[in-house]
């Protein structure tokens, strides 16, 4: 069956897999969603037996029907090969009870490895199949780890080239090292003058802008995006959640059919909506707890029916989690509303004039698989320290917010459950460290390092052994006004 992608907010436009891909927002400002939710075919008992890329393969062809076999296996076996550092790519790791499924064992060592490497094939396979001849450039904002993730994936990869925005004082110390020591001619890194959701904003408005696109597309360029809201980066994010099911079947914690529930800490909302996306395929989850940090406006969008956005924003130890307006809710809202793109225009259109919409108590009932959650910041650290007491097992600031949330809601309700783990402890030092005890506060970021490798026993990733020499190859930094002018300069465009 050939699967087509239609806007959220409109139905005139309809486009194969490859070309959604490829243009990243449809052209009304909306997201792209698949016509239906493809169901997966096969018996569950067989998820047991699958390896990761084959378990990529099962879903990613149900979703992408404008590839070839041949075009997605060349995708798939380019992306999880020995960049990872274990075979089973995303180890599923029981401790006290909970399940974390570790998705931190990419090049950048946070989840977003998994869909970003990835999407550079897929984005190459979508413009040789659509006869594209511009240069695509990847226009990308990022609370930290998909900018990172993003510049390992596309690093000179021919016909594309990246810019990658940032808050300048809203990511850790590590984070930001990783960016600006990345090699690679085509890779551009600018920290911006303000948060997390001015980059997202500036981004938008730049790929809304069809005056920009045209005097791009005279220079041979073109744009498109790696953030979440990208088909392509929320396809392959599908997959975890079915091979997390597969092995929990395999160990023979869950026999096929049980249901398991599933801990997300969330921000741009990608994440999650990939586990409601393989909850729809027919995995059986039966809970889906939605993680909050103090940025708790999901939190109490579950709880009220309203997603009001005009709060304060809070930089916290979990800043890949400091969201206030999570795109990928978009495609959601789009569903409970019975697919209704004008109702979802609306809704859209409220909150970047009012900051605020409220659903309808109709809409509310279909969200009953989820739950939110929210840990404080003092919760969050109490959580690593109380598990490392507990089980010796270290566990990064985000994935903390969610186990958090296990212990506050999920742990109670007697089924399996897994908490996504999105990032290596080693990404977040000091606030790790740092919950585990004041001490190491003095001490500098990579004899932290050290100390944690002493404490956990786990060895220190490569993508942290790099970042040690490395040097800064990027400086530039801009006011949140002026990230129009700061491409334009990076691609030589004129005024
Ligand atoms: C991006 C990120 C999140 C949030 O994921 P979303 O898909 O944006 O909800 C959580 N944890 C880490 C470590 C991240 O990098």
């Amino acid at each position: 069956m050939s699967i087509m992608y239609k806007s959220t907010r409109s139905n005139s436009e309809k486009v194969t897999a490859s070309q959604a891909i490829l243009k990243g927002l449809a052209e009304d400002g909306g997201l792209f969603v698949p016509e239906s939710i493809p169901a997966l075919d096969m018996d569950l008992q067989k998820l047991a037996t699958l390896s990761y890329q084959e378990t990529a393969y099962e879903v990613m062809k149900l979703y992408l029907s404008d590839f070839t076999k041949e075009e997605l296996l060349h995708c798939i076996h380019g992306a999880y090969d020995d960049k990872f550092d274990t075979p089973e790519i995303a180890p599923l790791v029981k401790k006290d009870g909970a399940f974390y499924l570790e998705l931190f064992h990419g090049k950048t060592i946070a989840f977003k490895d998994m869909a970003l490497s990835i999407l550079p094939y897929l984005m190459t396979t979508s413009a040789k199949k659509n006869g594209v001849k511009n240069e695509i450039v990847i226009l990308t904002a990022t609370s930290g780890d998909t900018g990172k993730a993003a510049l390992a994936g596309f690093a000179e990869v021919e016909g594309t080239s990246i810019i990658v925005f940032y808050p300048k004082n809203g990511v850790s110390p590590i984070q930001e090292k990783q960016m600006l020591t990345q090699k690679g001619a085509n890779t551009h890194v600018v920290g911006i003058v303000g948060n997390f959701d001015d980059a997202q904003t500036g981004v938008k408005n730049m790929f809304n802008s069809k005056e920009l696109a045209a005097q791009m597309d005279q220079a041979g360029y073109q744009f498109s995006s790696a953030n979440s809201i990208n088909i392509g980066r929320l396809v392959p994010q599908i997959v975890y959640y079915v091979y997390a099911y597969g092995r929990l079947l395999e160990k023979g914690e869950l026999q096929a059919g049980e249901p398991m529930n599933v801990v997300v800490p969330t921000g741009n909302f990608g994440n999650i909506l990939a586990a409601y996306y393989a909850k729809n395929m027919g995995i059986p989850i039966q809970t889906l707890y939605c993680a909050s940090n103090e940025n708790k406006v999901l939190y109490d969008f579950f709880q009220t029916g309203t997603y009001d956005r005009k709060r304060e924003f809070i930089l916290t130890t979990s800043p890949s989690m400091d969201i206030l307006i999570s795109s990928n809710l978009e495609r959601l809202i789009y569903r409970i509303t019975g697919e209704d793109a004008s109702q979802t225009k609306a809704f859209m259109d409220a909150l970047s004039t009012q900051g605020e919409y409220s659903i309808t108590p109709e809409m509310k009932g279909k969200l009953a698989d989820f739950v939110g959650g929210f840990a404080s910041e003092e919760e969050t650290h109490a959580t690593i320290k109380e598990v490392y007491d507990k089980t010796g097992y270290i566990m990064d600031t985000h994935t903390a917010v969610a186990s958090n949330i296990y212990y506050q809601k999920a742990a109670k309700s007697g089924i399996k459950t897994v908490i996504a783990s999105t990032a290596s402890p080693y990404k977040f030092t000091r606030s790790v460290m740092n919950s585990i005890d004041e001490k190491y506060d003095s001490m500098s970021d990579f004899e932290l390092v050290d100390e944690l490798n002493k404490l956990s026993g786990v060895k220190i990733p490569q993508a942290i052994e790099e970042i040690r020499t490395a040097p800064i190859l990027h400086d530039t930094v801009c006011d949140k006004t002026e990230m129009e002018k700061t491409v334009k300069t990076i691609l030589g465009l004129g005024e």
